[in-house]
């Protein structure tokens, strides 16, 4: 069973003017679309062709660069397009802002280090805030597609936000302005996704 590439759950132009429609249409149908056949291209006739993306992730420095690569890009992307939407923006309540507290120093730091992690990432790659084995919040960021589900990974954990950085998730709106595009990201976290995922990796 091929992996699929994910039909958006809003239209294009739903995050403007935060994120343009020509580049949410670009990057979903072109960039996204060609990490997931690359991923099928990658893992047919082999063991890994029937397995999870989530054990794929986890044995990937077994499996070799274009899973790590193509593997990585299908699962970010599924999560990015899922943790932002219309209407989003604002904070999030309850368990998970008491974790980021406890955690993370606070909201107003939180942010700060997640910006820091967004900003500072060199060359292509993600931040993220993910659920570490002993859950407890994180705040990291990984180079080009790898993420926190893979072996290789310098810290371990579920990923429940994921802001990509590469150019191609801004360049079309925003140019060299990358700290432009990360403070516009905030307007469009859908923080009831972030949520649920928080909710399940807390289980
Ligand atoms: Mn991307």
């Amino acid at each position: 069973m091929a992996f699929q590439l994910p039909a958006l759950a809003y239209a294009f132009d739903a995050l403007e003017p935060h994120i343009d429609a020509r580049t949410m249409e670009i990057h979903h149908d072109k960039h996204h679309a060609a990490y997931t056949n690359n991923l099928n291209n990658a893992i047919a006739g082999t063991e890994w062709e029937n397995a999870s993306i989530e054990d794929i992730l986890a044995n990937v420095s077994k499996i070799g660069m274009p899973v790590r690569n193509n593997g990585g890009g299908f699962y970010n992307h599924n999560l990015f397009w899922e943790i932002m939407g219309p209407n989003g923006g604002g904070a999030p309540s309850g368990d998970i802002l008491s974790a980021i507290e406890t955690h993370l120093g606070g909201w107003e730091k939180f942010k700060e280090t997640f910006n820091a992690a967004a900003t500072t990432r060199f060359g292509s790659g993600w931040a993220w805030l993910i659920v570490t084995g002993d859950k407890k919040l994180a705040v990291t960021s990984t180079p080009n597609q790898d993420n926190s589900l893979m072996d290789i990974a310098e810290v371990k954990g579920t990923p429940i936000l994921g802001l990509d950085v590469w150019e191609h998730a801004y360049y079309l709106n925003y140019q060299n302005r990358r700290p432009d595009y990360i403070s516009a990201f905030w307007n469009v976290i859908n923080w009831q996704a972030v949520t649920a995922k928080f909710n399940a990796a807390m289980k």
